[in-house]
């Protein structure tokens, strides 16, 4: 059963569209996450959900029950933002402790479950702390402990990592997956940052300018973008697109220096000649040991260093396309100004419509 459904959604504020014709389901125990650039319109939609915006047109169903008119009181939802919004002048305890307070559970209850929480958490020590008295990591914790005490129906998730350093922020990603795993909470989990996303998911669904571009396991958004957009945002660095075309037999990519890379596909064989973006991931190319029809070559001209591996930028020698590759450190390091031999690697390849940007293959 979906334990939270939209249906034709939509938002606008004045008469700019934020969110338009949404539609989502999601299920019940499941962490979906929605990942899209900053502005695309996560927050507000997480907003509408809580009830703490009013929906310009269609539903929301929580549990089978619309809950449009419904107070965000009354939607059993907890939310989980980017600031972590803690009673300043509040101990640990009374953070967790102020929900469940405001709807007159027991004493013995809030102790037993703040308790219960604490202890999830690994709060049990700091339960007499005030906020400042918190690193941000701990901080975190306890607006999730605020969270997680009072047993909504569904979690939704704004950016809550964002404030963190990246050592943290990779921990608290880890705990946030073992946390799901645990209680198996109905999760709407919002980022920008595609490292979240594809850890934290379930599902994904890749949002732009307001609509859902593409939904699936972090696995099929990745292997199988549907458009140019999902490609190039799911991925770091992210993929490459070059300009090329189907070749006249129609059974290889051509790319501009002559290259041929081959590829048997019946998709392209009714687009011969015509014009193509090829889409290559930089751990997909590799290097060539000599020359070959599928080999080609480019010029570095910046190297970054990752320790384990190489962040290769090149240019094609006579062309103005660029290109990244991922190479591990141990075999060569690269220098500025050296030319290399490339190839990619089998079933590596992407092909998108040059005018719709679809995937075409
Ligand atoms: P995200 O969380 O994905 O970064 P938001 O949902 O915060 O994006 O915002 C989406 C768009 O809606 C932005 O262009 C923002 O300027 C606009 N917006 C958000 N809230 C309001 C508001 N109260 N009035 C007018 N425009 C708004
Ligand atoms: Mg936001």
């Amino acid at each position: 059963m979906a334990n939270l459904v939209l249906r034709n959604l939509q938002k606008s504020y004045a008469d700019v569209h934020i969110i338009k014709d949404f539609n989502l389901a999601v299920e019940e125990g499941e962490m979906l996450v929605v990942v899209g650039p900053s502005g695309c319109g996560k927050s507000t939609l997480l907003r509408l959900i809580a009830g703490l915006e009013e929906v310009s047109g269609g539903e929301i169903f929580i549990k089978d029950k619309k809950v449009n008119r419904l107070e965000p009181k009354d939607r059993n939802i907890a939310m989980v933002f980017q600031n972590y919004a803690l009673y300043p002048h509040m101990t640990v305890f009374n953070n967790m402790a102020y929900g469940l307070k405001r709807r007159k559970r027991p004493k013995e209850e809030i102790a037993k479950r703040v308790a219960k929480t604490a202890s999830i958490l690994g709060l049990e020590d700091l339960l007499d702390r005030k906020p400042h008295q918190l690193s941000g990591g701990q901080r975190q914790r306890v607006a999730m402990g605020r969270a997680i005490v009072r047993k909504p129906t569904i979690f939704l998730f704004d950016e809550p990592l964002s404030n963190l350093d990246a050592n943290l922020r990779a921990q608290m990603r880890i705990e946030i997956r073992k946390l799901h795993q645990e209680l198996k909470t109905t999760s709407l989990y919002v980022t920008h940052d595609q490292v979240e996303a594809m850890t934290l998911a379930d599902r994904l669904a890749v949002l732009n300018k307001g609509q859902i571009e593409q939904i699936g396991t972090p696995a099929e958004i990745y292997q199988t973008p549907s458009s140019q957009f999902v490609a190039g945002f799911m991925g770091s660095p992210p993929m490459n697109f070059l300009n090329a075309k189907i070749n006249d037999m129609g059974n290889a990519i051509q790319l501009h220096g002559g290259t041929l890379l081959p590829f048997h596909e019946d998709t392209i064989a009714a687009r011969k000649g015509q014009p193509i973006v090829l889409g290559i991931r930089p751990e997909n190319i590799v290097k060539a040991h000599k020359q070959g029809a599928d080999r080609f070559d480019i010029d570095i001209h910046l190297v970054e260093s990752l320790g384990a591996e190489q962040l290769i930028h090149g240019r094609f020698p006579g062309d103005k396309q660029t290109l990244v590759l991922r190479l591990p450190t141990k075999i060569k390091t690269h220098a500025v100004g050296e030319r290399i031999t490339l190839g990619v690697m089998p079933d590596s390849l992407h092909l998108f419509d040059p005018q719709s940007k679809l995937r075409v293959a």
